[in-house]
């Protein structure tokens, strides 16, 4: 009998399987256990490496006596589910990333090491009798055994996990065991959500909602693709939850998949408030066991709804019966780096394979889900109005050509900031740029500071005095003087949310000024702590990036006033008008939410821009039609395909080398251009270079990147370049 050929999927970018032998010592009966989807470990080179195998074979293109026998079987059962092994699959030839490290890339890191996939419960400790009878002061003298106990006072119990976070030591909880005051216990560890309350009940849907819900309840257990187009506060969510529900009624499991968690937990804790049953969040603060525990309960059918990023669309279920893609346009749902897939559209693949309804909801969708409505791919369900009784906002165009400018804010918003104040409400200032200011120079020699490994300019950080690479986060001190010149007159251009902060809080003294972008929310509950005023209701400004632009719900929101209205119309990007467009109209979606129609005001220099005007004169729908249209005229996206292969190194000539022989080997009807340099041509002191190579017949585009990829991973490591394949790229860069 000839001997049998596992074909390994191994960690590498090299496409494709590798051959191996039988583990020495395995015996016959084994061979019936070797089902595609268990992990084998294998040495590959001078390492030892975690594969997934792939098939079992008769015969392999290897000559037998160069294989080598693979080291150990690691699984009985396979640690995949059939439909993720072959969403794995789809997701490595549509991504052209090595089907190893998709793989990989979809387990939690503990299975990814090679240990078991069980569930384990994590240590705990809870107070016991004594401890809870102990007076109010007791301890005080031991500070943090004191702490601890507090801690123990306002959880019911607290993990491993917990008392790193408040960076308790070990052998603090280990005293208060020993003093008979606490003792320790095993919890579940998965990260599921607790309602506080009963389960809350569904709303009475509106007309547009119930419309939408019945389309989704006669497509519930087949693929259908569906795209909830409803502008801000429509009661999106509230139709998901009510879909849900009648999937859970069947039995079957709902995966949610949203694009920044931390962003969101208010509409998490509504899920968790409706239903009697686990949600699961899968969020970047769990540690590796957690991950793993919510897996295995994923897997398990334990977990009846999974909220997570884009990452979590890997999670295996028992019984999946839906999936939900909120804020389908936005670009997080893409991963930027690695394996370059796009959550969404890898989700629409998995719910045809399941023949499971997805549903894609936002208030401005992209122009492919647009298109895929038009084409009849998938049913567009229509929420126009707001829900319950808030309105919509009213636009207002402000030109600031001209115009005295207060930290980049004009006198009529400034205005308007104070009778929004005055009147008790609440006000959001919406500009995407952190730090003081994006740039500092010299006034007597023209002196700019500038990132050495970057062609960026860095940003001054006043309150921590640093200039700070956004790009590759190159921190230096401020500059007392010119380096050049040695002139101290040092200023600064442009202006970022800290030091909008800075200004509005000495216009108003009298009122809280909180400044929310990813300097200021660090930590577990950054956001959620500064958010407490504007949930309490006080008269109050935020100063935000776009992290105030996603999923909030403010009541008291009266007036947003955006500093700059003009950037992304204008950028060289072919998606920089429809983002811009999707971000404005999230920011403006913030005003207004309940008894009362909002402000917003957008401060331009082009108070004449037609596209801005279109957008605001009819909607984003409307603009949105008028960018297909556009990009049909183009053959851009989602007409033509698209994809970029990027090479960075430290030597630009040996990029365009490379790519030039890229271009030569994958010459076979697609249209290729470059090698070009990248729009920031050197980051974190690495040169960029790329080609777009465009069809449009997606196969035709997909054979020019498997050439692409099959020559580039075979080619030796040339002087430290390391380069991608980027399929539907959503930024040029
Ligand atoms: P979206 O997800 O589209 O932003 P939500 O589902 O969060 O909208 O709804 C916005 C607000 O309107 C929420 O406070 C929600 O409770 C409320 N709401 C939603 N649907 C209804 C309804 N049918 N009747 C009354 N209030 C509703
Ligand atoms: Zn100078
Ligand atoms: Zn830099």
């Amino acid at each position: 009998m000839p001997a049998l050929i596992l074909s390994i999927a191994v960690p590498t970018p090299l496409p494709g399987g590798f051959d191996y032998l039988l583990p020495e010592n395995h015996s016959e009966q084994d061979i019936a256990a070797l089902t595609p989807g268990i992990r084998v470990s294998v040495s590959f080179g001078p390492r030892i490496l975690v594969g997934i195998l792939l098939a079992v074979k008769q015969t392999s293109g290897y000559p037998q006596d160069k294989l080598k026998p693979a080291l150990a079987i690691i699984d009985q059962q396979p640690v995949f589910s059939p439909d993720v092994f072959s969403l794995c699959q789809w997701a490595a030839d549509y991504y052209h990333h090595s089907i190893g490290n998709v793989l990989q890339h979809a387990l939690p890191a503990l299975l990814r090491d090679g240990l078991p996939a069980t569930y384990k419960p994590q240590r705990a400790w809870q107070l016991t009798t004594h401890g809870k009878g102990l007076a109010e002061n007791a301890l005080s003298n031991a500070r943090s055994q004191h702490t601890l106990l507090n801690l123990l006072r306002e959880h019911h119990a607290i993990s491993r996990q917990d008392l790193t976070n408040a960076k308790i030591n070990l052998t603090t909880a280990k005293a208060l065991v020993d003093k008979g005051l606490a003792e320790e216990i095993e919890v579940s560890s998965e990260p599921v959500l607790s309602a506080s309350q009963e389960p809350t009940s569904p709303l009475t849907l509106n007309p547009e909602q119930a419309t939408a819900l019945k389309a989704l309840l006669a497509n519930s257990d087949s693929y259908q693709s569906f795209l909830l187009e409803g502008v801000t506060g429509s009661g999106k969510t509230e139709v998901y939850l009510q879909f849900i529900s009648h999937i859970l009624d069947q039995g079957k499991q709902a995966l949610v998949l949203v694009p920044e968690i931390g962003l969101t937990p208010q509409t998490q804790q509504r899920f968790a408030e409706r239903f009697n049953q686990p949600v699961l969040v899968l969020h970047s603060g769990l540690n590796e066991r957690q991950r793993l525990n919510a897996w295995l309960s994923a897997t398990s059918g334990k977990a009846a709804i999974v909220i997570g990023t884009r990452s979590a669309l890997f999670t295996p279920f028992k019984n999946l019966g839906v999936i939900i893609i909120d804020e389908e346009h936005d670009i997080s749902l893409k991963q930027q780096d690695g394996f370059r897939f796009s959550a969404r559209d890898a989700a629409i693949i998995r719910a045809r394979n399941n023949n499971i309804p997805i549903v894609l909801g936002s208030a401005t969708p992209s122009l492919e889900s647009l298109h895929n409505a038009a084409t009849g791919r998938s049913t567009k369900l229509v929420l126009s109005q707001r829900a319950g009784d808030s309105q919509l906002p009213q636009f207002k165009i402000v030109d600031i050509k001209n115009q005295p400018l207060q930290a980049g804010i004009s006198q009529q918003c400034m205005h308007q900031l104070q009778q929004t104040l005055a009147n008790g409400e609440q006000a959001l200032v919406f500009l995407n740029r952190r730090g003081f200011a994006p740039s500092l120079l010299c006034h007597q020699c023209g002196w700019l500071a500038e990132c050495n490994r970057c062609d960026a300019r860095m940003t001054l950080h006043l309150s921590q005095r640093k200039l700070h690479c956004h790009y590759c986060d190159t921190m230096r001190p401020l500059p007392r003087a010119c380096p050049i010149c040695n002139d101290s007159q040092l200023i600064t251009k442009g202006e970022g949310t800290e030091q909008i902060e800075q200004s509005l809080t000495r216009a108003f003294p009298q009122h809280c000024v909180i400044r929310i972008d990813s300097d200021t929310t660090t930590g577990k509950d950054g956001l959620s702590k500064l958010l407490e005023p504007v949930h309490a209701g006080q008269p109050c400004i935020m100063v935000g990036t776009q992290m105030l632009a996603k999923g909030h719900h403010f009541s008291k929101l009266a007036l947003v006033v955006v500093v700059n209205a003009d950037g992304g119309f204008f950028s060289a990007d072919f998606r920089g008008p429809e983002k811009t467009a999707q971000l404005l109209m999230q920011v403006a979606g913030r005003a207004g939410r309940e008894d009362k129609k909002g402000l917003v005001m957008l401060q331009t220099h082009y108070p004449d821009n037609p596209q801005l005007g279109n957008l605001l004169a009819n909607g984003y729908q409307h603009f949105a039609q008028d960018l297909v249209a556009e990009r049909k005229l183009l053959n851009l996206p989602p007409f033509g395909y698209m994809a970029m292969i990027r090479a960075e190194g430290t030597q630009p000539n040996q990029l365009d080398e490379l790519l030039l022989e890229v271009k030569r080997v994958a010459n076979c009807g697609a249209h290729i251009t470059g090698p070009i340099p990248a729009p920031m041509s050197r980051r974190a002191g690495r040169f960029r270079a790329q080609l777009i190579v465009q069809s449009s017949e997606r196969k035709v585009l997909h054979y020019a990147l498997k050439l692409s990829e099959e020559w580039l991973a075979n080619k030796k490591r040339i002087a430290h370049i390391r380069w991608s394949i980027d399929v539907d790229p959503q930024e040029m860069g």
